[in-house]
C-alpha cells in the first residue's frame, strides 16, 4: 500500500471527511485492522486566503510547494491536494515534487464520463467557476461546463468563505444552493459538480432533483483506490 501525502487543512473543515473516506475504503478492501497509510500537512488557511485576496498566487504557489516537499521527505508516494481552488497553483506544486499529483478535476471528469453525461453545473469558488484553469481541465475531458450566474456565483461563494469554512452549515443557505442547482438544471444540466471541497458538507444527493458528483469525495475515493493500487 502506498503511503499517501495529504495537503490539507483549506479548509480543514473539508479534510476531516478526506482522512474519513481513504479510510473506510482500505479498511472495507484489506479487512481487520488495516487502515491507510496518511501523512498530512494542514496549512493555516487565514495565510493562504489572506494570499487569494491579495491575488498573491505565486506566493501560495510556493507554501504549498514546500509543504509538497516536506511531504516527500517524509516518505509520500503520491500528493493529494484537498481544494479545488488552490489547483490553481498546481504546475508550482508539481515541479517542486518528484512524486506524482492526483489532480481533483481528473478524477471528478472521470467519474462523469462513466455516468454517461456531458452538460454539467459547477458550483465552487469565483475562482473555480470563472478562471480557466478548473473548467478547461474538464472541458479538455468533452465535458460542457455550465456555471450559475453572476448574482448566484457571488452567493455561492460567499457561504464557501463566511460559512461552510468556518463550520458553519446553514439550512437556509441549504435551500439557496438548492434553488442555484435545480436552475442550472433548467438550463440543461444533468448533473452537477460540488467544485469545493466543503460542499458536500452542505448539499446531500437528496436534496436536488439531478446527480451531484461531489469532488472531495470522488478524490478521497481515488486516492484510497490509487493507494491501494486499484486506480
Ligand atoms: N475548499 C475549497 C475548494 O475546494 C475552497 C477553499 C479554498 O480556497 O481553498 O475550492
Amino acid at each position: 500500500m502506498k503511503t499517501i501525502g495529504l495537503l490539507g487543512g483549506m479548509s480543514w473543515e473539508s479534510t476531516v471527511p478526506y482522512y474519513q473516506t481513504i479510510n473506510r475504503i482500505v479498511a472495507n478492501d484489506l479487512g481487520g485492522l488495516h487502515s491507510a497509510k496518511i501523512l498530512l500537512y494542514s496549512v493555516d488557511f487565514h495565510e493562504i486566503e489572506k494570499l487569494q485576496q491579495a491575488d498573491r498566487w505565486d506566493e501560495s504557489g510556493e507554501l504549498l510547494a514546500k509543504a509538497a516537499g516536506c511531504l516527500e521527505r517524509a516518505g509520500a508516494e503520491f500528493l493529494v491536494l484537498c481544494s479545488n481552488t488552490m489547483h490553481k497553483v498546481v504546475s508550482q506544486i508539481e515541479a517542486a515534487a518528484s512524486i506524482p499529483l492526483l489532480h481533483i478535476a481528473d478524477a471528478t471528469a472521470e467519474r462523469i464520463l462513466s455516468a454517461g453525461i456531458g452538460n454539467v453545473g459547477l458550483l465552487g469558488t469565483s475562482f473555480t467557476m470563472e478562471e480557466t484553469f478548473y473548467r478547461e481541465r474538464l472541458e479538455g475531458y468533452g465535458l460542457n461546463i455550465i456555471v450559475p450566474q453572476e448574482s448566484d456565483r457571488k452567493l455561492v461563494h460567499r457561504i464557501i468563505y463566511d460559512e461552510l469554512c468556518r463550520g458553519q452549515v446553514l439550512d437556509a443557505s441549504r435551500n439557496e444552493y438548492r434553488r442555484v442547482v435545480e436552475d442550472l438544471v433548467a438550463r440543461g444540466c444533468e448533473g452537477m459538480i460540488l467544485g469545493c471541497t466543503e460542499v458536500g458538507l452542505l448539499l446531500r444527493p437528496t436534496d436536488v432533483s439531478t446527480l451531484l458528483f461531489d469532488t472531495a469525495e470522488i478524490h478521497a475515493e481515488k486516492a484510497a483506490y490509487y493507494a491501494l493500487n486499484h486506480a
